[in-house]
């Protein structure tokens, strides 16, 4: 079995023990991959990829025009390096990560006459080091985004799990993303990004329907 095909059959095995009727989809985080393994995993049946740095889903972009792959943005957006993400026209922007940069993105997208779909980033662990909204903000940040940025088109949530192996304080970052998640579906949320190689299922039993799966995928192991 090749890499992605075990991946597979991990996250059915979690999709149907949560619901049979749950769909998941997998981004393939391709940060520390060449354009030569990223052609490897399109040529396995992989369509959507996600880069966390805007230089390199550009230069990769650029590399492999010739395949119709999903670019998705998963990493930290500097204000000065929207205009670049915006010529690159992702699929989907998972760390939107504050009504500040929204702003910024939106001004730019009206100024082109763009729309950008975009998930709000929840920093569930509460670590210092993470992007994202706080979890009690995040409501209230989500609707005045929705309200006032009619260029971004607000699809869900994306949280990154704690960074730690203690598997309860895991959990806990992904439930509480998942409360958060079942109050905006209200306001259309639907798309649900959490879970990486070392704690994807654990997401997916919190309602996760869009996995950002690097090292699993691309690894040595
Ligand atoms: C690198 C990265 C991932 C993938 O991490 P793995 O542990 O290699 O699966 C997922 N999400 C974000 C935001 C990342 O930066």
């Amino acid at each position: 079995m090749t890499k992605l095909e075990q991946a597979i059959v991990r996250v059915e095995r979690a999709r149907l023990a949560y619901s049979k009727h749950h769909v998941v989809k997998i981004v393939a985080v391709s940060k520390y991959a060449s354009a030569a393994q990223i052609g490897e995993l399109y040529a396995q049946g992989q369509r959507a990829f996600g880069e966390n740095k805007v230089q390199d889903l550009s230069a990769k972009q650029t590399d492999l025009a010739a395949m119709p792959i999903e670019w998705h943005f998963i990493g930290n957006l500097q204000s000065n390096k929207i205009n670049k993400l915006l010529d690159a026209e992702p699929f989907l922007l998972h760390s939107l990560s504050s009504l500040d940069l929204a702003r910024a993105l939106n001004a730019r997208l009206v100024l082109r006459g763009k729309t950008l779909d975009a998930l709000l980033q929840i920093n569930s662990s509460r670590e210092p080091s993470k992007g994202g909204v706080s979890p009690e903000a995040a409501r209230e940040i989500y609707a005045r985004i929705a309200d006032e940025c009619p260029a971004l088109r607000l699809r869900g949530l994306m949280t990154i799990g704690a960074h730690t192996d203690d598997k309860r304080k895991i959990n806990a970052s992904f439930a509480l993303t998942q409360r958060i998640f079942e109050d905006l579906k209200p306001l259309g949320a639907s798309v649900l990004s959490m879970g990486m190689s070392g704690d994807f299922e654990a997401a997916i039993m919190h309602g996760a329907n869009l996995l950002r799966l690097g090292s699993v995928l691309f690894g040595e192991s």
